[in-house]
């Protein structure tokens, strides 16, 4: 047997099969490209589902972690660690909050914005009713118990109740509908993505955000923005929610904020972040081991470091908006199987009208890397320093894939 089919055969014989991974075997990677076991190169224009925000390998990233490292990777915290205080100063200073606290990955940071807010009403606010979680049917928050309680698709939650709860669902960019599930004032907290990704790279209606914030104000409602997708320039802009003109309480970070070496973050004004404290001899009121440590704090002030020293906002609004017309045109000339274009910044995705997994398939046989969003959008999050002739390779090949399929 060869080395890839040796180490299929281990996935197969070790893993839990709750994946449903490709046949193939990652094993290095450079800018916008991956290498497999047997050497075969991909276009990588899903960068670790939107983690890899450098691209692969990027040397002063991989200089950062590789000197952290060498000098201190984990100390906990009992005690205070350097990385993470910068990190926290960073991340303050260029978003709308105040205090940071730091976790492993997007479906923690949900759930300590859950928690939060929940101890926050109880506690702070003293209004013990406010209870019930409010968030978008279509929405993706995590696989945790209590985030795939708020994640407003069925298809997540079947066999695993009893739920967390309560919890109420509306349509996303429907503000009657929100106002409505507010209105009784038992709400917690609504928690939106500023643009729903996993549910199909959909962008909530102009004025959505700010008219859901109004509705929150008047009611005493937190509001958490879930921008573990969208955020760390994502759409073109730091945060999702710039583009919106609106704030929440908090907001909750991932994927690309270290580049691929682990890390999640609940972000949160001084005001909401009382939801939290030491207590006064009895247990914390929230923790984690690892959340924060040097070394996943060391990588993500070296993205934002880089993000701004290689201007990699504009080159996601320039790169997204190429990406978004060749879609287009993409729609237009293969209107049998296209049916939209959708997304901002470097958060894409085309809508067919069939079997998004069989696209997906065939790109990656042609030698690129796309997955899928919802059950029919082809979703591309590409490294934000991705060049437009990789676009137009990207788009050449999807082309072809599109042109090979049958109505
Ligand atoms: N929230 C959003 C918007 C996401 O897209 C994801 C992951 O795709 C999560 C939360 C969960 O993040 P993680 O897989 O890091 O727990």
């Amino acid at each position: 047997m060869n080395r890839h089919d040796q180490l299929l055969d281990a996935a197969r014989r070790r893993l839990i099969q709750n994946y449903r991974q490709a046949p193939i075997i990652l094993t290095r990677g450079e800018g916008a490209y991956v290498w497999d076991v047997r050497g075969h190169r991909y276009l990588d224009m899903t960068a670790g589902i939107a983690v890899c925000c450098l691209g692969h390998s990027h040397p002063k990233l991989s200089v950062a972690i590789a000197l952290q490292a060498g000098r201190l990777i984990h100390g906990s915290n009992l005690y205070f660690i350097e990385e993470q205080l910068l990190l926290a100063e960073a991340l303050t200073a260029r978003s709308f909050a105040d205090r940071v606290f730091f976790c492993n990955s997007g479906g923690e940071a949900n759930e300590a914005a859950l928690k939060l807010a929940r101890r926050y009403q109880q506690v702070v606010a003293k209004k013990p009713e406010k209870i019930t979680i409010v968030s978008a049917e279509g929405s993706f928050h995590g696989r945790t118990i209590a985030t795939v309680s708020i994640t407003g698709q069925e298809k997540y939650r079947k066999n695993f109740g009893p739920m967390f709860g309560p919890t109420k669902f509306v349509p996303f960019g429907d503000v009657e509908a929100m106002r409505a599930a507010l209105a009784d004032g038992t709400a917690c907290a609504v928690i939106l993505e500023p643009i729903q990704a996993e549910g199909g790279i959909i962008v909530p209606p102009p004025g959505y955000l700010q008219a859901v914030k109004e509705a929150c104000v008047a009611t005493g409602t937190m509001l958490i923005f879930d921008e573990v997708q969208t955020g760390v320039g994502r759409t073109g802009t730091l945060w999702g929610h710039e583009q919106e003109g609106v704030t929440p309480d908090l907001m909750t970070l991932a994927k690309g904020l270290a580049g691929g070496v682990p890390i999640g973050a609940l972000l949160a004004t001084d005001e909401a972040a009382e939801g939290f404290v030491p207590g006064a001899g009895e247990a914390v009121t929230h923790a984690s081991t690892f959340g924060g440590n040097a070394l996943a704090c060391a990588a993500a002030l070296t993205v934002l470091d880089v993000i701004e020293e290689e201007s990699l906002l504009a080159n996601c609004r320039e790169a997204g908006e190429y990406l978004g017309r060749a879609l287009d045109k993409l729609v237009e000339k293969y209107a049998n199987v296209a049916v939209e274009s959708r997304g901002r910044g470097l958060l894409r995705g085309l809508a067919v009208k069939s079997d998004a997994p069989a696209i997906v398939a065939a790109c990656r046989d042609k030698g690129m890397l796309v997955s899928v969003a919802g059950p029919s959008t082809v979703r591309f999050v590409p490294p934000l320093l991705v060049k437009r002739e990789q676009i137009d390779e990207a788009v050449e090949i999807l082309g072809g894939v599109l042109a090979a399929r049958k109505p």
